[in-house]
């Protein structure tokens, strides 16, 4: 083989030996790959954590992902600042909810300079698309508080929901990654069959949780609860974000001890003193978790599926039920609370 160093040399200059030539191509050929496979790593960017979730476990390396809220924090209120506008300006993917649920990510976009991600749908996914509402109003308005206006937008909550949402973070991957599409498509596969697994024993052995009662802060959890049965008798809020008064309480007290409501459910972000109130006042358990994954940090909750089981343990805990064990090879360690471990509650010690 002849390796021409163009131009040709002149005669005092040093000549390159062959061997070392081939080295420096073979070198120069290393590098090409990884910089085609570092062309071929993208930035998703997540609004909230089950997003994120998905696109870590769908997009492995070739994902950058950044999430906007973390697993505690109120998805309505996010503020747009500079350092976060700064984040989002190279995404090439942005995974939300759309509806109002996140009425500050368009500014947000717009302010970075990637606000033409927004027209192109293969880019900018809305994971509302397609899936049926609840608690839809009869006329789009503000009068039943300031979000919520074109139905129940907390779809992340139902695990049932989530698995189509893999598929649609799915489609997006590949299309922004077609080079790594069977790799992607493989780890769909997996996280689905997975999670369809899982929806199985969890609706079998999770059956008694059906016709029990609770109470929640925010309207959250409306998915979560219809699709194991539970019932809502109530909420600390009257309306979505606003803050309760004392008649709501006296009146959501009444309506919990006449239904047999004994667990109010508060996130990290909500204020502990409405929920400490009531369960000071009706003995009620008041049980802190997250409607996404990576709460509570560091209990190996951060992938969607170890994240419904965590919660539906504590539930059940909560409520005097059995909890469901997943099988050995699927189990993360402590995934879910054991019977003697304590579960969080909230006792004025929460976050806002
Ligand atoms: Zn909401």
């Amino acid at each position: 083989m002849t390796i021409n160093v163009d131009p040709p040399a002149p005669r005092t200059a040093m000549r390159i030996p062959l061997f070392l030539a081939a080295g420096l191509l073979s070198i120069a050929a290393l590098v090409g790959r990884a910089a085609a496979q570092d062309a071929e790593r993208i930035k998703v960017v997540a609004t909230v954590p089950t997003y994120a979730a998905l696109a870590r476990e769908l997009g492995g390396s070739a994902v950058d992902v950044i999430v906007l809220t973390r697993p505690g924090q109120d998805l309505h209120g996010v503020a747009a600042t500079p350092s976060v506008m700064a984040r989002v300006r190279d995404a090439a993917l942005v995974l939300h909810t759309g509806l109002d649920a996140e009425n500050w990510l368009e500014p947000m976009l717009r302010g970075s300079g990637n606000g033409q991600l927004m027209g192109d749908p293969l880019r900018f996914i809305a994971l509302s698309d397609g899936v049926p509402l609840k608690e839809v109003p009869s006329q789009v308005s503000r009068r039943f508080g300031d979000v919520h206006a074109f139905g129940n937008t907390h779809i992340w909550t139902d695990p049932f929901i989530v698995r189509g949402m893999a598929k649609r973070v799915r489609d997006a991957l590949v299309a922004a990654l077609p080079h790594q599409a069977d790799a992607i498509d493989a780890r769909y596969t997996a996280l689905h069959d997975r999670l369809t697994h899982a929806l199985v024993r969890w609706l079998t052995d999770y059956a008694e949780l059906r016709g029990r009662k609770v109470v929640t802060y925010h309207q959250s959890w409306v998915y979560f609860l219809d699709r194991f049965g539970l019932e809502r008798v109530g909420t600390i809020e009257p309306k979505p974000r606003v803050t309760p008064t004392a008649s709501h309480l006296e009146q959501l007290m009444e309506t919990m001890q006449t239904r047999g409501a004994t667990v109010v459910l508060r996130e990290p972000y909500q204020h502990p003193d409405a929920t400490d109130f009531v369960s000071q006042r009706t003995g009620a358990t008041v049980l802190e978790l997250s409607t996404h994954p990576g709460f509570p940090e560091g209990n190996g909750v951060d992938g969607v599926v170890e994240h419904f089981e965590f919660n539906l343990a504590a539930i059940a805990t909560a409520l005097g039920l059995p909890v469901s064990t997943p099988p050995e090879d699927t189990a993360p360690e402590s995934a879910a609370p054991g019977d003697g471990e304590p579960l969080r509650q909230a006792e004025g010690t929460g976050s806002r």
